[in-house]
């Protein structure tokens, strides 16, 4: 029998003119490091977030969490609240700046950071003497969290918010899109994303200096002198120019993307939605999802390792849900509120292949295999 091709849980997918533009950089001699790609890919990204926003393309998401920190003030010592139900990349930049993470669990409704619960590690540590210097909320799988809930909390006690839209590029809560909502917004253009630059990111501010200032550190913080001139601690993220062509190609079809993505997600759950031992997770009223992962929950650890070993037979990557960081070894020390909500979906959960290169063939053969676990 011919070996059965593999099915990803997501990879990359290239729009066709991705090439011009990255020929465009080498025939016009800007290979580094920045250009006029750089430029044209920010205009990009601003003119689709809308809002009037200021973008700085880096050369990553976790790269633009640590800017974001960094420019709100975190230093060593300081607590950050983040959301434990996420990829390590939100935390640990964190960790870099000397500072300590708070990790605050789920709520059920978008699996993002619980409101009540943040509420209550920010006055605890208001009571302590020690109120957390930022938050970092994000929008898991794409699925918007919370937006005006966390605000209000964030409000409420001058706490500003880090919005980590990794993985929600296109998503959108009452048409305003996923990006625009924190104090500072980042995306992640990272391999397995829904559009890449192979590996890239980028902070989205709404006042130009904090854009500003992003790149002036993310280019070593040089100061404007014929000599180099440094006066404080800089770093080496910004994007370069060759793979920003890459993004300006990619974001000419961003909208297929998420099209093509929200398919997949509908073809899941139109196909298994009566199977009584999977759920999906439905979007509130007003949240549109650009579904990057289409995600299933079951009944029990066994039930999600059992569709999982048995799609793996079949050539089929899936994966389960993040394990929360407040489980994770490195951050076993830090302090947490939790109420069983992200563990509850990490042992239960699994994303299914999302890429939007899948095609229906592919998307068939998943949705037997796991059909034929519950004949
Ligand atoms: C991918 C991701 C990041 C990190 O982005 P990189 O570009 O890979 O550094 C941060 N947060 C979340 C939620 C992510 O999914």
């Amino acid at each position: 029998m011919p070996e059965l091709s593999k099915i990803w849980l997501s990879s990359p997918h290239m729009g066709g003119d991705e090439q011009k533009f990255v020929k465009e950089a080498f025939d016009t001699n800007w290979i580094a490091p920045l250009g006029p790609n750089v430029t044209f890919f920010e205009k990009a990204i601003s003119d689709y977030v809308n809002d009037n926003v200021y973008v700085a393309a880096l050369s990553s998401g976790t790269g633009a969490i640590h800017l974001a920190l960094e420019i709100l003030g975190v230093s060593n010592g300081d607590d950050v609240i983040c959301q434990t139900f996420t990829f390590s990349g939100s935390a640990n930049p964190i960790k870099y700046l000397g500072a300590n993470p708070v990790f605050v669990d789920s709520e059920k409704e978008t699996w993002n950071i619980s409101p009540e619960l943040l509420e209550k590690a920010i006055k605890d540590g208001i009571e302590n003497g020690k109120k957390p210097k930022a938050i970092i909320a994000v929008h898991l799988y794409g699925m918007p969290y919370k937006v005006n809930k966390i605000k209000e909390v964030a409000d409420k006690y001058n706490v500003p918010v880090i919005e980590d839209s990794a993985e929600a590029l296109g998503s959108s809560v009452n048409n305003l899109k996923c990006g625009s909502f924190g104090t500072i917004g980042i995306f992640s253009f990272n391999g397995n994303k829904i559009i890449t630059t192979s590996g890239g990111g980028a902070l989205i501010a709404h006042d130009e200096e904090i854009k500003n200032k992003a790149v002036f550190l993310a280019t070593q913080a040089r100061e404007e002198a014929p000599h180099y001139q440094h006066n404080v601690v800089g770093y080496n993220y910004r994007m370069s120019n060759v793979l920003a062509g890459i993004g300006r190609g990619q974001m000419l079809v961003l909208d297929d993307r998420v099209s093509a993505r929200r398919s997949n997600y509908q073809f899941y759950y139109d196909n298994l939605h009566s199977i009584k031992e999977i759920e999906f997770l439905n979007e509130p009223e007003g949240y549109y999802s650009n579904r990057w992962l289409s995600c299933i929950l079951t009944p029990s650890f066994e039930i999600r390792e059992k569709i999982r070993l048995a799609l793996l037979e079949e050539n089929i990557e899936s994966r389960p849900l993040w394990k929360p960081m407040h489980l994770q070894p490195v951050f076993k020390d830090c302090k947490s509120y939790m109420d069983g909500t992200s563990e509850n979906l990490f042992e239960r959960g699994l994303c299914l292949p999302s890429g939007s290169n899948l095609e229906q063939k592919d998307l068939i053969r998943v949705v037997n295999k796991i059909k034929s676990q519950f004949l």
